[in-house]
Order: C-alpha cells, then sequence, then structure tokens
C-alpha cells in the first residue's frame, strides 16, 4: 500500500507545494503542521493535493511531518482565497499564505508569553543610554525587542536594564478571551434615509449570500453608524465581521463609535500591536471567539471560521492598495473573499471610486445613498481663492482671504482645519550659491527637510541626515535654502500670525498609533486645539463639531500628479477634507487656494457638482478603454546594476506577444521612481481590453524569459502608481 502523502503549502514563498508522509492517524485538509525541509523546520497548511500541483517525489523518500500545531484548521475558505490572489496577482501561493499564518508564535500553542516593564526601581549604574531608554519607555510593556526598538537603544541596553532590576518580567497570557458586544446595548435612532439602507444590509447578512454594496453617502451622513446595524446582525447571527479602514489613525474614532453602539471593544488588528496582542488577535480571529475585527488590510487573511460581513470604510482610498511584497488591493480582495465566503460586503465612502460606480453601473454592486448629513448638518460651502487674483505675501502660503477667515474662526470661539499633503518643513532644499537641490542618493527623490527634528529625510526609503552647515556640493556655508511649504512651514505661519492660537500638526510624523489618534481626538472635543494643520490624514473619518472652516493650502498639487487617477484623487481628497466642515450645528466653509480655480475638478467641487464630475471623469476613462473599460498592468525590472536592468528590461519587451486585438505595451522606460531604495527600476506597461486574460498573457510572457541573478521581475496587476 503507497504511503498517505500530504501535500503542504508551507510559509516559504521561495517554495512550491511539497509532499510530506502523513501519520498513520491522517491529517484533515487545512490543518497547519509543522514539516522539515533540509535541516530546518517550518509551518505550513495542508493543501487538497488536486488543487496544487508539485513535483513527484518517491514514496520512500517522503519525511514525516514533524507534528500538527494546535490551532484550528485553515477553512477551506481562506484556501481558495490563496489560491485566487496567487493566481490574480501572479505570486506564488506561498506569499499569500504568510499572511495568512502572520504570526508564527500564535501557532506555537503556548498560553502566556514573558513581556518586560519598566519596574520604577533605578539602576545602581546608571548611564546615558539607561537613562533614555528608561524614560522613553515610560509604561510602554513588550518583548526586549519591541522595548529596544521603541526606545531606541540595543538589546543589550535593555537586557542591562533586567538585569539591574530596572526592567521586570510579567506573564502575559495570549490566550485572552475578547469581549462580546452586545448587539441590542445602544442601537441608535436612524434617520429615514439611514433606517432604509441599514434594512437592506441586515437583509442581506441574514440571507447569507455574496451581495456587494456601495454604501454612498455624503460626509456626515453616518455611514459609520449604517453599517454598524449589519455588524450587530452579524453578531446576532452568532458569526463574525470584519471592519477595513485605510489608516492606523482612523482606527480611534471607529472604536469610540464601536463602543458606544455595542459596550466593548473590538479585536484590533493593525501594525502598531505588540507582539502579544498581535497573537492573542490571530487566535481569537481563528478560534471565532472574536466577533469583530477591525484593521487594516492585512486583516483580510486572518482565518475567519464563520465569516459572515465585511465591511470596506473610506473604500476609496488609494492606500488600501499595498505596494510592496504581494501588490494586491485590499478592496478588490475583500469583494473576492465576501464571494468565496457567501456573504455580503459593504463598500461604505463619500467619494466612491470610478471603478465602484462602474460596478454599479452594470448591475454588480447594490447602491444605497444618503444624501443628506445627519442630524440636519448643511454641507459646507465651498469657494476658491485665486491665488493669481489675491497672492500671498511675499514668503508666505496663506493668501489673505484665508487668513482673514482664520482669523474671524478664532474670534467665534471656533475650530480651523489647513490642509497641505506635504509632510515636513519643505519638500527641496537648495543650494543658493551653486543651485544643487538635495537628492537622496538610494532614490529618485529630494530629501525632505523636517525642522522640528533638525533632519532630512527621505520619503521613500526612509533615509535620515542631518541638515548640513555647508553645501555638500559646493562647500559654500549657510547657502541652503529650504523651497516650498510642508505643514510645520505653514504652522510656523500660522503661529507667527495668531500667536495665541493652539495648532496641532496631524501628520504621520506626529500620530502614528492609536493612543496618539485618540490623544488627538480627546483635546480636540475638550476645544484644546484652535487650528489643526494636517496631510491626508486629517482629510477623513474624523467628526469635530466645532470645526467650520476648512482651508486647503494648495489644490494645485494633487493635480498635477499627470497619472491616471489625479484628477478623480484631488476630486476626493479636496471632498473629503472640506467635509470635516461644519458637521454639528454651525454651517462650515471651505476655501480652496488655487492658481487654477477653471480647472474642472475644481469647478466641480466648488458648484457641488459630484455628478457632473464623475460623469466626465468616467467618459474620459472610457475614452481611452482606460480602468475600469480597459485592463492595466505593469511588468517592473529591477536591480542595483542600471544597465543590467534595462538590458533585461529591452529583452523583455523584445519578446512581448504580438497581434493581440487590443494590447498595447508602453515602453520599456525608466519607471517614475527610477531609483528606489538603491534598486534601478524599468517598467512596461501592459494595456489590454477589458475582457483580456492579462494574467495569462503575461505568465506565459515572462515565463520564457531569462533574468539575471541580480535583477527582479513584478508584475504589478492593476497598478496605482504609474
Ligand atoms: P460619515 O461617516 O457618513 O461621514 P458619520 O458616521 O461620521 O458620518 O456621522 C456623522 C455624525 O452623526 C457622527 O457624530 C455620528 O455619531 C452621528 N450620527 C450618525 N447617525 C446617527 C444616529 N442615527 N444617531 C445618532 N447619531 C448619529
Ligand atoms: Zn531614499
Amino acid at each position: 500500500m503507497p504511503a498517505a502523502r500530504l501535500r503542504v503549502l508551507t510559509r516559504n514563498a521561495a517554495l512550491g507545494p511539497l509532499d510530506y508522509r502523513a501519520p498513520a492517524e491522517g491529517v484533515p485538509v487545512g490543518s497547519v503542521v509543522r514539516v522539515p525541509l533540509g535541516p530546518r523546520e517550518l509551518h505550513g497548511v495542508v493543501w487538497e493535493a488536486d488543487r496544487l500541483p508539485t513535483t513527484e517525489v518517491a514514496d520512500a523518500k517522503l519525511r514525516p511531518i514533524l507534528g500538527v500545531a494546535p490551532v484550528p484548521p485553515i477553512p477551506a475558505s481562506v484556501r481558495r482565497l490563496v489560491e485566487w490572489v496567487a493566481a490574480y496577482y501572479l505570486v506564488p501561493p506561498a506569499a499569500v499564505l504568510r499572511m495568512v499564518l502572520s504570526v508564527t508564535a500564535a501557532l506555537d500553542g503556548a498560553r502566556t508569553v514573558t513581556e518586560y516593564r519598566v519596574s520604577g526601581i533605578l539602576p545602581e549604574r546608571m548611564t546615558e543610554k539607561r537613562e533614555a531608554a528608561l524614560s522613553s519607555l515610560g509604561d510602554a510593556q513588550g518583548l526586549v525587542r519591541e522595548l529596544a526598538e521603541w526606545s531606541g537603544v540595543s538589546d543589550a541596553v535593555i537586557r542591562g536594564l533586567i538585569s539591574a532590576g530596572a526592567i521586570e518580567p510579567i506573564t502575559v497570557s495570549v490566550d485572552r478571551a475578547p469581549p462580546l458586544p452586545d448587539p441590542d446595548f445602544g442601537p441608535p435612532v436612524l434617520e429615514a434615509e439611514q433606517d432604509a439602507a441599514a434594512s437592506a444590509l441586515v437583509a442581506a447578512v441574514k440571507a447569507h449570500d455574496f451581495a456587494p454594496f456601495l454604501l454612498d453617502g455624503v460626509t456626515g451622513s453616518g455611514k459609520t453608524e449604517t453599517y454598524l446595524e449589519a455588524v450587530a446582525a452579524a453578531i446576532d447571527a452568532g458569526g463574525q465581521a470584519l471592519v477595513l479602514l485605510p489608516e492606523i489613525a482612523l482606527t480611534e474614532p471607529f472604536l469610540r463609535r464601536f463602543e458606544a453602539r455595542f459596550g466593548c471593544k473590538p479585536v484590533q488588528w493593525h501594525s502598531d500591536l505588540r507582539s502579544s496582542e498581535r497573537r492573542a488577535a490571530w487566535r481569537a480571529a481563528a478560534s471565532g471567539t472574536a466577533k469583530v475585527v477591525v484593521g487594516a488590510r492585512s486583516a483580510l487573511f486572518l482565518p475567519y471560521p464563520d465569516l459572515r460581513l465585511i465591511v470596506v470604510d473610506e473604500a476609496h482610498e488609494t492606500s488600501f492598495k499595498q505596494e510592496d511584497g504581494v501588490p494586491y488591493h485590499a478592496r478588490d480582495v475583500a469583494v473576492m473573499r465576501a464571494q468565496i465566503e457567501a456573504i455580503p460586503i459593504v463598500l461604505a465612502t463619500a467619494t466612491p471610486a470610478i471603478e465602484t460606480l462602474a460596478q454599479v453601473t452594470r448591475g454588480r454592486y447594490r447602491h444605497l445613498e444618503l444624501a443628506s448629513r445627519f442630524g440636519g448638518a448643511q454641507m459646507p460651502g465651498i469657494e476658491a481663492i485665486d491665488l493669481r487674483v489675491t497672492p500671498p505675501e511675499s514668503g508666505r502660503w496663506l493668501a489673505p482671504p484665508l487668513v482673514e477667515a482664520i482669523k474671524e474662526t478664532l474670534a467665534r470661539g471656533e475650530q480651523s482645519l489647513l490642509f497641505l499633503n506635504r509632510r515636513g518643513y519643505a519638500p527641496l532644499t537648495l543650494c543658493r550659491h551653486c543651485g544643487t537641490r538635495i537628492e537622496c542618493p538610494n532614490c529618485t527623490a529630494w530629501m525632505v527637510e523636517h525642522r522640528l527634528v533638525k533632519r532630512l529625510q527621505c520619503h521613500h526609503c526612509g533615509l535620515v541626515e542631518a541638515v548640513p552647515d555647508a553645501c555638500p556640493e559646493c562647500g559654500e556655508e549657510h547657502s541652503l535654502v529650504a523651497c516650498g511649504p510642508g505643514v510645520e512651514r505653514i504652522a510656523e505661519e500660522v503661529s507667527a500670525l495668531f500667536p495665541d492660537a493652539n495648532v496641532a500638526l496631524v501628520t504621520s510624523d506626529t500620530i502614528h498609533s492609536p493612543a496618539q489618534a485618540k490623544a488627538l481626538v480627546d483635546s480636540a472635543l475638550a476645544g484644546e486645539i484652535d487650528i489643526f494643520i494636517g496631510t491626508q490624514l486629517i482629510t477623513k473619518g474624523y467628526h469635530f463639531p466645532e470645526l467650520t472652516l476648512v482651508g486647503v493650502v494648495d489644490a494645485d498639487l494633487a493635480l498635477k500628479g499627470g497619472d491616471l487617477r489625479a484628477g478623480e484623487r484631488s476630486f476626493q481628497q479636496i471632498s473629503q477634507v472640506a467635509g470635516r466642515a461644519g458637521r454639528g450645528e454651525k454651517p462650515g466653509h471651505v476655501y480652496i487656494q488655487t492658481h487654477q480655480p477653471e480647472a474642472p475638478v475644481l469647478a466641480a467641487l466648488v458648484a457641488g457638482d459630484a455628478p457632473g464630475f464623475y460623469a466626465a471623469e468616467t467618459e474620459a476613462r472610457r475614452a481611452a478603454a482606460m480602468p475600469p473599460f480597459g485592463r492595466l498592468a505593469a511588468i517592473i525590472v529591477s536591480g542595483p546594476d542600471e544597465a543590467e536592468v534595462a538590458a533585461t528590461a529591452r529583452a523583455i519587451g523584445r519578446a512581448a506577444p504580438t497581434g493581440i486585438d487590443g494590447l498595447t505595451i508602453l515602453g520599456p522606460a525608466p519607471a517614475p521612481l527610477s531609483l528606489l531604495r538603491g534598486r534601478f527600476r524599468h517598467r512596461l506597461l501592459v494595456h489590454a481590453a477589458r475582457r483580456a486574460d492579462v494574467q495569462g498573457l503575461i505568465a506565459e510572457w515572462l515565463g520564457g524569459t531569462e533574468v539575471p541573478r541580480n535583477v527582479r521581475v513584478a508584475v504589478d496587476i492593476d497598478p496605482y502608481s504609474f
């Protein structure tokens, strides 16, 4: 009798599925197992042998598995999702499985873990580093590695503090049962529009069938309260619900609403979790005890055993598109997961993506509209400030009408928000003497001055340098000047104009955890902030009733993007930030600073003509056969040697398929970021008809090309940055 085989897909993205010998008692498909690989061992999942091919190994050569991990089997729906994502994005299935088994420590069955925290006892020998570590840790708690990372010292310093008793161990359970949300805790009284939308969603949850919805409600219409009724229905039915948010900073406002509605917090999943929290969250999601998970896009890959609803909030956000690793779009993968699970999915947004609206037009998604703001609040008036007519004073960035409006808002005791999507002090540092611009050595990008921390920083690779005293090129001293504004520079201008106003900077430099977002919301609601100055981080999700004035500092910035979605993105961004104004009882007003008020995007915003904008944008895409009326894919060739990269890209270009109707291949050419993290990048763009089998075509095309060892060829299906 032949030995019973197990086909195992491991977490190792470089490996395909492998066969092992099954133990006599057998192992069910979906089980998480430990298997040997050479001298190492790794985790994997037992797969259906007929779904993933492998190279045959003789029975006699099969190695036995090492054991079955004490966690529930990975459900069939998740195995199908892994296969779909791998096939759609042209990546190895193991690379996708890695996202499912993302917390290997959660798989080992340990019920507790040892973390460390500051004990309050001072070490006998105090060094500068020890002192810095202790003071920056505050009441933080985590693994040695985490404490070292958070306080910016080495592991050795932390270990030294542990031996000295200044940091003490604490045993933490990773099997904390998450609190159970109570669907009857605080049901809201919904307005008629909300109620109609909520009823449709609740009915879909009860029907337990695939049903995609666009919940299209103007800013402040109460989309959250509406979809939380569907979440309540999912809990009521004994299942799980997943809410995806595009940014960690939005977690805090969501948690408040959730707690008011259900009397407890949901399970969170994001990159700011401690490792013990991650383990606990993974296990709670996998065991089904987590009834509601709120998280970043990777929460989509958790192995929920009984998912009944997915909500993608701010569904238009481009940050749902992952650029590194597996380049997937969480919104699209969420729709696929909902289809596989046979459950409803809600895409909630005030500014839908053109792609999503097209699905409504095609009759694939149901359209639920909330046309007015909750509680009778009015939409804000939007006005353009033509910078050619009323320019700011020299060396300033805020034009007189906006300055005047801020002054009046302050006098009324209300809050203002200035939006500029640029972190730091200035986007460019230039030598007055020789004209040199300070560039990142690893990327095609300028170093951005962050004056608050006195550093130059590359926003692409993270390189940080001190601001030099002299020009690195010509050596001239004190010749470097900051060009253009970032939010820090706007804050400087505002503080000079209104020295008594309390100003809050809201960027990913100041807000990168839910705790920081909480502090911001607390002080905003307590009236401790007069003027918010922020990047796109502040444009959505927040509800501050006293905020009545919004100023868009540079509306031309996003228009300049030049790519397919530049118009759409600026429309969304400005509508969203405008939507922060006047959400309470007091009316809001929005000023948009621009040199081109006649640009269609801005004209539509001022006229309040969203339908007109969407119709024109959709028509332009249709005419050019661009997504969603055609398909795009990018082939990125990268490596440390520019000549080798260019040669490989040319070879791929020469091997391109020909004579296929509707297929155009552009390039190769240097990619927009032609040097990124020290790697040169060349790119080919594939433009095809909507129904073309782009994946099949590319797989066949690239299958035949030889790639030098140092060169990587990656495919980006439905690319966003190009
Ligand atoms: P949106 O997400 O559509 O911009 P929100 O969900 O932020 O709108 O709702 C705007 C405000 O109205 C929030 O403060 C929210 O709590 C409140 N709100 C919405 N619906 C209700 C309701 N049915 N009962 C009470 N408050 C509500
Ligand atoms: Zn860089």
